[in-house]
């Protein structure tokens, strides 16, 4: 049987629907907790990826690449670590997402499943369709990278390019979806997306022993990661797996930083994987960076723009959405947010390869 669903904002409960009909996202009713302590790493069967974590997984296995278990590396330059998402197998963060998203669509027996996109979402989830032989439809802004509208095709999934903005590429989607054209695989709307993106906590604190770092600072438009980490940290503390939950530094694009709230006029265009004006899940973004002494603040194009670069030559082939986050390392520790001996690790969360 599929987990059941339900609404935190009103309490109703679903088999499965995409969101509440109070309009609110929907989460999964029960989250699983291991009852068991923490493992030592070497107990860790890291073969089955992910899915090493299902004892916190409401979704089975069903559709997976081989997810999970990105390097985490020292990036002395940043007097950081890395956690290099940009090594999966679509090259970014989603396939964690895809592959427990694909797999719930599975569960409750969808044939066909609809995402709307920048790119790597729906590269993710048109990928991870054809390998469980699923229809996909993937919507995405008129512009987005070539590369990537390329990745969708070549998985066989239905590509609709919309003109206009992010906000209308969502809701030609949801128009798809309203006239039962799929279900709705979105990585800002659908939980078991989020149960997927919080396996980054659990690898992030089992490569460290079960340390976690003072802060991790990642980019932010809709929270796929962001509130992925922030769930994981805090499943792991409820098992008792860990001892805190991290601060959780937000990086948005000037321009679209509805959290961050910068109020300048430049418009980052250069940060295409997080130009959200309207994130689904604001209120429980403000929640994490409430509870977690976190922050969100705006990076410009200059400042990506730079930071990509010096990324690059330091070995690290990423988009430049990935440097908006080294960015704002940067401007918390100058800003005193953070101390320079605080322990930070940073997800470079996309493929350079892509660009
Ligand atoms: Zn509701």
């Amino acid at each position: 049987m599929p987990a059941t669903l339900r609404c935190p904002a009103c309490g109703t409960t679903y088999a499965d629907r995409w969101r509440c009909t109070c309009g609110h996202p929907l989460d999964f009713a029960d989250r699983p907790l291991p009852d068991r302590p923490a493992p030592a790493f070497t107990d860790l069967d890291a073969r089955d990826g992910l899915w090493t974590f299902d004892e916190f997984l409401p979704v089975e296995k069903r559709a997976t690449l081989g997810e999970g278990w990105t390097p985490l590396v020292d990036a002395p330059d940043w007097h950081c670590a890395f956690k290099l998402e940009y090594v999966s197998p679509t090259g970014s963060f989603k396939d964690r997402g895809a592959a427990t998203t694909v797999s719930r669509a599975l569960e409750v027996g969808a044939e066909r499943v609809v995402e709307d996109s920048s790119g790597n979402a729906g590269t993710a989830i048109a990928t991870y369709a054809a390998r469980a032989g699923l229809d996909a439809e993937i919507f995405t802004p008129a512009d987005a990278k070539p590369a990537k509208l390329r990745a969708i095709e070549r998985a066989g999934a239905t590509l609709r390019r919309v003109e206009g903005s992010r906000e209308d590429v969502t809701a030609a989607a949801i128009d798809a979806v309203g006239k039962d054209e799929g279900w709705y695989a979105s990585h800002a709307w659908n939980p078991a997306f989020f149960v997927g993106t919080a396996t980054f906590a659990f690898e992030v604190a089992a490569q460290r022993d079960w340390e976690v770092p003072d802060a991790v600072v990642l980019p932010l438009g809709h929270g796929t990661l962001f509130l992925g980490a922030y769930r994981g940290f805090r499943a792991l503390r409820e098992a008792g797996w860990t001892r805190k939950v991290p601060r959780l530094l937000g990086a948005q694009a000037t321009g679209y930083d509805p959290i961050a709230s910068s109020e300048t006029n430049d418009e980052n265009d250069l940060a295409d994987g997080i130009h959200i004006r309207e994130p689904v899940r604001a209120d429980e973004i403000h929640e994490a960076i409430e509870t977690t002494d976190g922050d969100a603040i705006a990076i410009d194009a200059v400042a990506t723009d730079r930071e990509h670069d010096r990324l690059g030559r330091a070995g690290f082939n990423v988009e430049p959405t990935c440097a908006v986050a080294t960015a704002a390392l940067t401007e918390y520790r100058d800003r005193g947010v953070l101390d320079d001996e605080d322990d930070v690790v940073v997800p470079l969360t996309g493929t350079g390869l892509k660009n």
